[in-house]
């Protein structure tokens, strides 16, 4: 990866999907065919699936990529998965709850912060 200070690949990265889909919490990505579906660990949605995706994973292929240093079919192919409500505002909140929750070292503190986004998912995730 280069360090070149004349390449701010970061400072393009699109914002608001960087804070949509966090890894881990709303979008996954895993070998092809491992996974026959996940869980949104947000909201316990079943996430959409993209299978043998060929795009950037990860920042250091971004960049690679971004640069020119790895073309399409250097990419290993690899399964998607994105949480179908990742773009609301409320999921957005429920996101940043289930971060700070996991940051969090105090079981009382984290029983505070998952009382919250019990309450937020509760609200917008009605089951019909
Ligand atoms: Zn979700």
């Amino acid at each position: 990866m280069s360090h070149d200070p004349r390449h701010t690949p970061l400072a393009q990265t699109p914002t608001e999907h960087a804070y949509a889909y966090r890894r881990g919490y709303s979008y996954f990505t895993v070998a092809p065919d491992t996974h026959s579906h996940m869980r949104c660990k947000v909201c316990d949605a079943d996430c959409f699936a993209e299978r043998n995706v060929r795009a950037p994973r990860g920042m250091a292929e971004s960049v690679a990529h971004h640069n020119g240093l790895l073309s399409e079919a250097n990419l290993r192919p690899f399964d998607r998965f994105t949480c179908p409500n990742a773009e609301h505002p409320w999921h957005k909140e429920a996101q940043a709850l289930a971060i700070e929750r996991d940051t969090l070292h105090s079981p009382g503190l984290r029983a505070v912060v998952q009382t919250d986004l019990d309450n937020l998912l509760r609200e917008h995730t009605k089951s019909s």
